[in-house]
């Protein structure tokens, strides 16, 4: 009996398993005819200045509406795409699309870009980095890049090398989910980061536990005295902003202060940053 179920399993491991792979399958074959046809979409969400209390600047978020699945999250479709080698053009595409529009909004307003480890290797990134500037015309300055810290990233000498070009051009650099990784003190150590994204696990646990808050409150006087700025990720609430304020963080991203909108959803906060105006921060939606 016990053997009969154990094969029964077996088969059954082995179907989900056949299901499984032509699933994704399926899904890199329609991702690469989605990237070929500019069926993907790019999302901003606003980052805020604490400081100043104005739209810093947008994150870009590469969105997929699949013809037949609906909105494929990006957690799903990006570790496909950085198996496949297709984060190269994916990552091109969003990173050329950013720019442009970018370039058509006030020239205050920054735009932070996604990058995956892989596009950074090899030698290719360089000539695509020149080219996005190029084409769109936005200053160097007001592009940011936003790299996860992972392992290859200090592994690889490649991937520094891409890192410090992007910063001579004047492009900033910014460490994205910090705290997440394994070694978060040896890259600071290794790559003059503008910037460190503090994770959204730490912000949301500020709101109840005292540990999070010393732990998230040393990541700023360490990025202050780095010379960083930092960013706080996934701020759902005005408690957490204020919090946040309070132990001198500068600047503040999630859904309390607005949720990833597609382009077409922008203009008015465009518009209200034209003036440079002070914006009341209030809840989005
Ligand atoms: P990330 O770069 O850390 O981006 C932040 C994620 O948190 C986004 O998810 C955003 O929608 C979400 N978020 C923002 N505010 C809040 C909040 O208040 N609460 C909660 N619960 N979530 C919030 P999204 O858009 O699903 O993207 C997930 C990840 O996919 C990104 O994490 C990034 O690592 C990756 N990704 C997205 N676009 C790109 C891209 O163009 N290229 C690459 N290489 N990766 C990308
Ligand atoms: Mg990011
Ligand atoms: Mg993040
Ligand atoms: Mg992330």
């Amino acid at each position: 009996q016990a053997k009969e179920d154990g094969r029964n399993t077996h088969r059954f491991f082995e179907t989900d398993m056949g299901t499984a792979v032509n699933e994704r399958r399926e899904l890199i074959t329609d991702l690469r005819h989605a990237i070929a046809n500019d069926e993907l979409e790019i999302y901003f969400q606003p980052q805020y200045s604490l400081e100043s209390h104005t739209v810093s600047g947008f994150e870009a978020l590469v969105r997929w509406d699949h013809p037949k699945r609906g909105m494929v999250p990006p957690m799903e479709f990006i570790p496909l795409a950085e198996d496949t080698g297709l984060i190269v053009p994916l990552g091109e595409w969003v990173l050329n699309e950013a720019c442009r529009l970018a370039a058509g909004w006030p020239d205050h307003l920054r735009v932070a870009v996604n990058l995956s480890p892989r596009q950074l290797r090899g030698h290719g990134f360089g000539p695509v980095l020149i080219g996005a500037l190029a084409k769109s015309g936005l200053r160097a300055d007001r592009l940011e890049l936003e790299v996860t810290e992972s392992v290859l990233l200090i592994e690889s000498e490649e991937i520094l090398d891409a890192l410090h070009q992007a910063k001579t051009l004047g492009v900033k650099v910014s460490m994205d989910d910090f705290g997440t990784g394994y070694s978060s003190l040896s890259y600071l150590r290794r790559f003059p980061f503008d910037k460190i994204k503090i994770d959204q696990s730490f912000v949301r646990s500020m709101a109840y536990s005292d540990e999070s808050v010393s732990i998230v409150k040393a990541v700023i006087d360490l990025a202050k005295n780095l010379k960083m700025t930092t960013t706080a990720e996934g701020v759902e609430t005005e408690l957490l902003l204020e919090m946040l304020k309070d132990i001198g963080c500068t600047d503040a991203q999630g859904y309390f202060l607005g949720h990833p909108m597609p382009v077409s959803q922008m203009q008015d906060l465009i518009y209200a940053c034209g003036d440079k105006a002070p914006l009341a921060v209030t809840a989005a939606q």
